[in-house]
């Protein structure tokens, strides 16, 4: 079953006491609601073991925001999938558009990143999305595809089967511009029909796959309304429970 996920991505931002407040903050809000969909807050690597001893880890998930593209070894100030896994974190963003551009992450080292989070019990969710030029250009689905491909497409159909696919256009992403929900749903339908011509038309149809992206109170419910849109990766509005709590409860 396609599951509806709410996902925060704290980027580096809060301190470690900060963030394990706003981490209280949102078990405490939550407490006595069952939302519908899965919750994750991505927080920085020095946060994961005190944030996922600090709260409710059947009710929120743990995300890293990275993790290293080999197994272990002298690769100094690295912190690898088996780490993570070791934290209580039970996801890890890869491929986010700022880890692409300011990092050069390729296709390859993200295929790489993506099998040891797998091979650590790690849920990946794997980013992709174009830059403006490449969606004014009429690209976009290329764009989307290729990174699909480049990174994923080797994975068996169950491996396939544990990623998320998280579509945030690079434009609207910290820039307060939203792809339109007719605009996410167009782009989430063309990479369902993509996940399906690889591999099973359920594979494709289980897949949960997130659109991110300036996503908040005021446009989740219209965006999370469309079928193929199965929740979001969020950024500035996941730093405060307040701005946090309405778009979990988009659904
Ligand atoms: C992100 O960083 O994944 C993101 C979508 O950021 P924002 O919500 O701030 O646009």
């Amino acid at each position: 079953m396609r599951k509806n996920i709410i996902a925060g991505n704290w980027k580096m931002n809060t301190t470690l006491c900060e963030g394990v407040e706003l981490a209280k903050g949102l078990n405490e809000a939550l407490k006595d609601k069952s939302p519908k969909c899965d919750v994750v807050i991505g927080t920085p690597f020095t946060h994961l073991a005190t944030v996922a001893a600090a709260i409710d880890t059947d009710k929120i998930g743990v995300a890293a925001q990275n993790c290293a593209d080999k197994e272990k070894g002298a690769y100094t100030g690295e912190v690898s999938a088996a780490m993570v896994a070791s934290t209580g974190a039970k996801y890890v963003i890869l491929g986010h558009s700022e880890r692409r551009s300011y990092y050069h992450e390729t296709a390859e080292i993200l295929k790489t990143k993506v099998n040891l989070a797998l091979a650590n019990g790690l849920t990946p969710i794997f980013c992709i999305g174009e830059v403006l030029e490449e969606r004014e250009a009429g690209k976009h689905f290329e764009v989307v595809d290729e990174q699909i491909k480049g990174s994923l497409f080797e994975l068996s159909p169950e491996d396939f089967s544990k990623i998320v696919i998280a579509y945030e256009p690079v434009w609207a992403i910290g820039t307060g511009k939203t792809a339109t929900a007719d605009q996410a749903q167009e782009i989430h339908a063309h990479i369902r029909q993509t996940i399906a011509s690889k591999y099973e038309q359920t594979i494709a149809d289980n897949c949960s796959i997130l659109y991110g992206g300036s996503m908040n109170a005021g446009n989740a419910k219209e965006l999370v309304s469309k079928p193929d849109v199965d929740g979001g990766l969020i950024g500035g509005a996941s730093l405060s429970v307040e701005n946090f709590l309405p778009i979990i409860e988009a659904f």
